[in-house]
């Protein structure tokens, strides 16, 4: 089947989204177009503002629509910790538990050889250069996979000749498996537990 240009655009740009296949994406791009105008013209400007106005932020490297972002400038957090993970998606997911006052540090992906991710592509220099600056623990909190180990392993090496405690988070976090995708009590247990490294 093959569909006129205009429609075909747009299910080509929905079929582009994660876990979106091709009836996903027909479905999506046929709701849009029973949409009103008003709604179809919002949802275009919400996704060109939010390209527009989200950032990372400068210090911790989490998305935000102000620098530094709102976490780094909280006066309420505990600026001694930082917890360390791997993605944006995860500090939502630690902020979700409620547990943890300190400040973040997003990775932007974690270590992986075969996939030709070594240290430079990701923001470990940015957090060697943030400890020293009152930073006395360093809580590993990169997914519980292969390479979320090889991360945490690879970054409390550089990390203990500075001086700065370095913890992991407690495994109780299923084996494999995404931080974002664990339920509160379970991350919550596993901050709780986390044992140093
Ligand atoms: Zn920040």
């Amino acid at each position: 089947m093959s569909y006129i240009a205009p429609i075909a655009k747009l299910i080509e740009h929905f079929r582009r989204l994660p876990g979106i296949g091709p009836k996903s994406a027909a479905r999506l791009a046929y709701h849009v177009l029973k949409m009103d105008k008003g709604q179809a013209t919002a949802l275009a400007q919400a996704i060109v503002e939010a390209k527009e106005r989200v950032s990372y932020c400068s210090v911790c490297f989490d998305l935000t629509d102000a620098d530094p972002c709102q976490t780094c400038r909280s006066e309420g957090r505990d600026r001694t910790v930082v917890c360390v993970v791997e993605d944006p998606k995860d500090v939502t997911a630690m902020e979700r538990t409620r547990e943890f006052k300190g400040l973040y540090h997003v990775l932007h992906g974690s270590l992986s050889p075969l996939e030709g991710v070594g240290p430079d592509d990701i923001k470990v220099k940015e957090l060697l250069d943030r400890v020293g600056k009152g930073v006395q623990e360093v809580i590993m909190a990169t997914n519980p996979n292969v390479e979320g180990e090889a991360t945490a392993m690879y970054i409390a090496k550089l990390l203990k000749p500075l001086g700065v405690k370095v913890t992991r988070i407690a495994h109780g976090l299923p084996v494999g498996g995404d931080l974002e995708y664990a339920d509160e009590v379970t991350l919550s247990k596993a901050l709780e537990n986390r044992r140093e490294m």
